[in-house]
């Protein structure tokens, strides 16, 4: 006998739901301006032009988040799409540093390639490979993320037939669009799918608005009653005891 699945999909955030981003982040972004900083200046030596302020001298790190925020407030569509707007603010630095257009937009394009290849070395907790491995048998997969991990470069990738990337629909959660996109693609409705992820404001209200119920990952809240329909977890490995005790599991 079967107990009655009750969700046919499941929907993900990313980014501290299925590992933890502090550290990645911080690496990342320190990491790429530095080979930047550091690669750039190796060109201009072989180049004979050795400037007498190194780039990173002349646009310190918090110039550059300075930048992206002033780009973020002159183009509010594309406020969530961060991979555009580090580019953009890259090619304006390095503009105002003096490379000529063509070179500035080809360094700031290498710039953010070795961003990606940082920003992709992002550690899994250990429980998320089989945790997917194993829900995707009885329920369809899909990532729906704010940031600009590709999840299709990562070997989880293989448990998400569908990948949403909120950025660059230029509707970053809680818009209620990336998740209109992955119930529209996974051929379900909001009422047979949960989504699981850590922000109350990004994954919670949003998902729970559109008639989700919501697995949030919080490990540092009290047992406070929640509304219904939101089901707190410390971590997600807890997930299969959640839809357990929802009585979505096969019996
Ligand atoms: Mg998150």
């Amino acid at each position: 006998m079967c107990a009655r699945i009750r969700f046919q999909a499941l929907t993900f955030d990313l980014d501290d739901t299925l590992w933890d981003n502090h550290q990645v982040m911080v690496e990342t972004e320190t990491g790429h301006y530095a080979w930047l900083d550091e690669t750039l200046a190796s060109w201009q030596r072989n180049q004979g032009q050795a400037p007498a302020r190194r780039f990173a001298e002349h646009f310190p790190l918090e110039t550059f988040l300075d930048r992206r925020r002033e780009l973020a407030a002159a183009h509010p569509l594309r406020r969530g799409d961060f991979t555009w707007l580090r580019e953009q603010a890259l090619q304006w630095l390095l503009g105002e540093y003096g490379l000529e257009a063509d070179a500035a937009r080809s360094w700031a394009g290498a710039a953010m390639d070795r961003f990606m290849l940082l920003r992709h070395r992002v550690t899994p907790h250990p429980e998320v490979e089989s945790l997917l491995s194993t829900l995707g048998r009885d329920y369809r997969l899909a990532s729906i993320t704010n940031g600009n991990v590709d999840i299709r470069r990562l070997p989880l990738g293989r448990h998400f037939p569908v990948a949403i990337a909120a950025g660059e629909l230029l509707a970053p959660k809680p818009d209620a669009r990336p998740f209109l996109a992955a119930l529209a693609r996974l051929g379900t409705s909001p009422a047979q799918t949960l989504h699981v992820g850590d922000s109350w404001r990004e994954d919670v209200e949003p998902a729970r608005r559109l008639g989700m119920q919501v697995a949030w990952i919080s490990p540092h809240v009290d047992d406070l009653p929640l509304p219904a329909g939101i089901h707190r977890l410390n971590h997600v490995r807890e997930l299969p005891g959640l839809l357990h005790s929802l009585g979505a599991e096969q019996g």
